[in-house]
């Protein structure tokens, strides 16, 4: 085997390929009577839902609705960003690697004082122990190294299964790789998944697993049954998984349990995580992908073409924050759980029905019992109406089950407090 070699066969496919030029076209942009734009983009935004049937290509729901409460002077709950700034020193610990000269090209699969830190977080949170050297990739966010792991691994045709709703860069990068995008519903009241429709997803066709826990957009974290039937099935079919953590420490009942510390996961398990959610850099993107050192050379063969390296002064701050006391991570949860709570109660007073999260920093309200049957529509009134601005919940569905999810609104909490009871209050106005 050489370096580059992952655990299962590639599987090319060659009658896929003859018509990619067709479904190419089918998908271009037309606007105005022009030529379209040809190129694998139209998959990307196939995937993520982006282009609609007149070949328009739409923005993704964040930045619709940030640009939104930015014209209306809105308060923004749609995009999932804090608005105040991390531990004091992660942000000094950045400026002074600045100041020291941090500024050229870090190492491609990242700096070794990163590449540790993340080692050692893995041991003192989870027990377990991956390698600096050879286990570990440090990305631009968790987005790269979703991107870069989706199209390293598989082959057109391949299947990736992930929960429904999803986070869009997983449809964007399924569609880009050529790959198959299967879904395992989260349905309401729990969103917990149906161990009937895990085991109806994951066949034989498919080649990554992809979960998300705790879970963007429902706050859903996974019961360990779940994460233990996971693991079964992909050995079963012979598939990897990939788990998208970046809340592991946004969680508010019991600690994080990472996929691959389950017995039999390790060697077939990528878990992704980032640094912005955990220290509020969201703008920093530094991420990281930790799995069996073949299929992280594998994932950095593709990553190392996407981005090379990036944020060379923002990997050694983000290692000081691994590095935080307890003290640190249990506030931020219980902080985070205040917050929680504050715009829960905001919600269930002004009319909607939720459903608490247990991780994530997202809570999903039904609006029907206002009368709003159509969380898309209620969305884009909602500065006027209220002005506060979320997102539906259809943002992150296929077409057709958007139907279940249709008066469903995710609210973001991760906003001073103050701002959660201003919202609140001004949600009330709903109901009036
Ligand atoms: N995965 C999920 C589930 C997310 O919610 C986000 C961003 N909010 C990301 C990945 C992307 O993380 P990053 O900003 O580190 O790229
Ligand atoms: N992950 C953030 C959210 O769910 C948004 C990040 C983005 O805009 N791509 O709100």
């Amino acid at each position: 085997m050489t370096n580059t070699e992952v655990p299962r066969a590639d599987q090319n496919s060659a009658e896929n390929t003859a018509d990619k030029t067709a479904v190419a076209r089918d998908s271009q942009v037309g606007a105005h009577g022009q030529k379209p734009i040809a190129g694998g983009w139209s998959r990307a935004a196939r995937g993520a839902m982006l282009l609609g049937d007149d070949g328009q290509l739409h923005p993704t729901i964040f930045a619709e609705m940030s640009a939104l409460a930015a014209s209306t002077g809105a308060i923004n709950l749609g995009q999932g960003f804090p608005d105040q700034d991390g531990p004091i020193e992660v942000l000094e610990a950045a400026r002074r690697a600045i100041s020291d000269g941090i500024n050229q090209y870090p190492p491609g699969p990242g700096m070794p004082v990163l590449r540790h830190a993340i080692a050692t977080h893995q041991q003192r949170f989870y027990s377990l122990e991956f390698d600096p050297d050879t286990e570990m990739l440090v990305t631009a966010g968790a987005t790269e190294a979703l991107t870069a792991t989706i199209l390293a691994l598989t082959e057109e045709g391949d299947e990736v299964v992930t929960f429904e709703p999803f986070y869009d860069s997983y449809a964007a990068a399924i569609g880009l790789a050529r790959a198959v995008h299967r879904t395992i519903p989260l349905r309401l009241p729990s969103f917990q998944p149906d161990p009937d429709d895990i085991r109806a997803a994951i066949t034989n066709r498919t080649r990554i697993i992809l979960i998300n826990n705790p879970h963007n957009p429902t706050g859903t974290v996974l019961h360990h049954a779940t994460l233990t039937l996971i693991v079964a099935l992909a050995h079963q079919h012979d598939a990897l998984i990939v788990s998208d953590e970046v809340y592991e420490h946004l969680i508010f009942d019991h600690p994080h349990t990472p996929i691959a510390s389950l017995p039999g996961a390790r060697e077939r398990t990528i878990t992704i995580s980032s640094g912005g959610k955990t220290f509020s850099t969201t703008g920093w993107k530094i991420g990281w992908a930790i799995g069996p050192s073949k299929i992280i050379a594998a994932i950095l063969a593709v990553k190392q073409f996407l981005t090379y390296v990036n944020g060379a002064p923002f990997q050694p701050a983000i290692a000081v924050g691994l590095g935080l006391p307890d003290s640190f991570f249990r506030n931020l949860a219980s902080d985070l759980r205040v917050k929680r709570d504050v715009l829960s109660a905001g919600l269930v007073s002004a009319g909607f029905t939720i459903t608490q999260p247990a991780g994530a920093y997202f809570v999903v309200a039904d609006a029907a019992p206002l009368g709003h049957l159509d969380a898309a529509e209620l969305c884009r009134a909602l500065p006027g109406l209220a002005g506060v601005v979320a997102v539906p919940l259809t943002a992150f569905v296929s077409r057709e089950h958007r139907r279940d999810y249709r008066s469903l609104v995710r609210f973001a909490f991760c906003k001073r407090e103050e701002v959660l009871r201003q919202a609140s209050a001004q949600l009330g106005q709903l109901s009036n």
